[in-house]
C-alpha cells in the first residue's frame, strides 16, 4: 500500500492520473537470499532492494539491517524517498535496500562479507548510477566504505567515512536538518523562543543523537531521551553534551523512566527518531505534546495521524523533517562526481536552504487551504514528481 493517500492529493492538485498509477507501484524491486560462511557461522538474509522512482535522477535510499525487514517495509520507505527527494528538489529517485538479519549476530568479519555479497548481487545498479545507498538502520561509514571498496565508484554511495570521498558533516546531516526544522517550527508556529522549550528524543542512534545534541546546543531543554535499552529523564534538562559517546542509555546512571512513557509526556516538542509505527491511534489520543517533529522515518500510523490533526498538534513530516540526510548525501555525491572538496560549513548551508525552501512551501500550503502538513508536502512531492515524469515524455 502507497504511503500517501492520491485521492487525497487529487483533491488538491490536478495531477494526472497517469503519474498516480506510475507512483502506486515500484520502479524495480529486486531480491537476493545473501548467504555467507564465517567461521563455523552460516548466515543467510532476505534482501530487498527496491526503486521506487527514477524519474528524477537516480534511485537514493539507505540500507537498512534489522530482523523485522520485509519487502512492505522496504517499499514505504523507497516511496517515502521518491517524495522527501523530490519535496527538497533533489535531482534523486527513491529506493531503499533492507537486509533481514539481527545486527547484532554480526561479527564485524561477517558483516564485511554480508556487504560484500551485497555488492556482488546489486553492484551493477550502484556502478551504472541506477541507485546510490547511504546507511540507515543499524548500518554506517564503515559498510558503506566496505561497498566503496568494491565498487572503486566514489559517487556509487554516500555515507562514506571522509578520509575516502565522504562528506565534512554527513554523520551529522540528518540531525541537523531536524534541529533546523523544529527551531524554524518553535519560532513560527509555536511562537517560542528556542530557548528553554521542552523536548523528549525517542531513539539515540545516529539520527536521535546528534538531533538533542544540536538542540541541547541553541538552548532548548531535553527532558528526556529513549533507546530500546530504557529511558532517562531529567526536569531540569539532561546533560547531553555529556553523552556524545554513550552508546546504550541503560550505561549511565542517569535517571530512569518507562520508555513507553516518553510518546505521551508533556513537552512542547516530541522527536521520534528510532524506528516507524511507534506513533499509534492510542498513542496519538494520550500526546501531550504541541509538535511532533518526524526525525524516523514512518513514525506515525494512518490512524494516528488523523488524531493528531483532529487534536490541532502540529507534526511536521519525514520526508521534511528528517530530509537533512539525503541533502548531504547529494552533497556528498556530487563532491564525488566533481573531485572537489566541499567543507563541513558548505554543507550545512546547503542543507539548511533546501531545507528551508520545502518548510516555507509546505506550511505556506497547508495555511492557505486548511490541510494538514503532510498532505501539504506530499502534495508538493507527488506534483513534482508527475511534472518531472511528463518532461520526460512518460505520460
Ligand atoms: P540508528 O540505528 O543509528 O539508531 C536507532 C536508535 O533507535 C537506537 O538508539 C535504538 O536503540 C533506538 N531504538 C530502536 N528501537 C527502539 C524503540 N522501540 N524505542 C526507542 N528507541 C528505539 O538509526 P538512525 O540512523 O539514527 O535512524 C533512526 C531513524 O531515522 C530511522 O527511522 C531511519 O530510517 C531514519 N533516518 C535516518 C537517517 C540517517 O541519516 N541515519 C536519515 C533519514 C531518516
Amino acid at each position: 500500500m502507497s504511503v500517501v493517500d492520491f485521492d487525497l492529493i487529487s483533491k488538491q492538485a490536478n495531477i494526472d492520473p497517469a503519474a498516480i498509477e506510475l507512483l502506486k507501484k515500484s520502479n524495480q524491486e529486486h531480491y537476493a537470499n545473501l548467504n555467507i560462511k564465517c567461521g563455523d557461522q552460516v548466515i543467510q538474509a532476505d534482501t530487498y532492494v527496491v526503486f521506487h522512482s527514477i524519474a528524477r535522477g537516480p534511485a537514493k535510499g539507505g540500507i537498512r539491517i534489522a530482523e523485522d525487514v520485509s519487502l512492505e517495509e522496504t517499499r514505504r520507505l523507497a516511496e517515502l524517498m521518491t517524495y522527501k527527494c523530490a519535496l527538497t528538489k533533489l535531482p534523486f529517485g527513491g529506493g531503499k535496500s533492507g537486509i533481514k538479519l539481527n545486527p547484532k549476530t554480526l561479527s564485524p568479519e561477517a558483516r564485511k562479507m554480508i556487504f560484500a555479497q551485497y555488492v556482488s548481487n546489486f553492484g551493477t545498479f550502484l556502478k551504472d548510477g541506477t541507485y546510490v545507498p547511504a546507511p540507515d538502520m543499524n548500518t554506517g561509514p564503515a559498510d558503506m566504505a566496505t561497498i566503496y571498496g568494491l565498487t572503486r565508484v566514489k559517487e556509487s554511495v554516500t555515507g562514506k567515512p571522509p578520509r575516502i570521498g565522504g562528506l565534512q558533516g554527513r554523520d551529522e546531516a540528518t540531525g541537523y536538518g531536524v534541529a533546523c526544522i523544529v527551531k524554524r517550527a518553535v519560532d513560527g508556529i509555536l511562537k517560542q523562543d528556542i530557548k528553554g522549550v521542552t523536548v523528549a528524543v525517542q531513539g539515540f542512534g545516529n539520527v536521535g543523537k546528534w538531533t538533542a545534541r544540536l538542540l541541547h546546543q541553541a538552548g532548548a531543554k531535553i527532558v528526556a531521551l529513549s533507546d530500546e535499552t530504557g529511558a532517562v529523564y531529567m526536569d531540569e534538562g539532561l546533560p547531553v553534551d555529556e553523552l556524545a559517546d554513550v552508546r546504550l542509555l541503560s550505561e549511565t546512571s542517569l535517571p530512569a523512566m518507562d520508555s513507553n512513557d516518553i510518546m505521551t509526556m508533556p513537552v512542547d516538542v516530541f522527536i521520534p527518531a528510532a524506528i516507524n509505527g511507534v506513533i499509534t491511534g492510542d498513542i496519538a489520543t494520550k500526546t501531550k505534546a504541541r509538535l511532533i517533529v518526524e526525525a524516523a522515518n514512518d513514525p506515525t500510523t494512518a490512524d494516528a495521524d488523523k488524531v493528531l490533526f483532529d487534536r490541532g498538534i502540529c507534526v511536521l513530516p519525514d520526508i521534511l523533517a528528517n530530509a537533512g540526510g539525503v541533502i548531504g548525501s547529494y552533497v556528498e555525491w556530487k563532491q564525488g562526481r566533481s573531485g572537489s572538496v566541499i567543507t563541513k560549513s558548505e554543507t550545512y548551508h546547503t542543507i539548511e536552504s533546501h531545507l528551508v525552501g520545502a518548510y516555507e512551501s509546505v506550511v505556506t500550503l497547508a495555511h492557505h487551504t486548511g490541510i494538514s502538513n503532510r498532505l501539504a508536502a506530499q502534495v508538493i512531492a507527488v506534483n513534482e514528481v508527475a511534472d518531472s515524469m511528463r518532461d520526460l515524455g512518460w505520460i
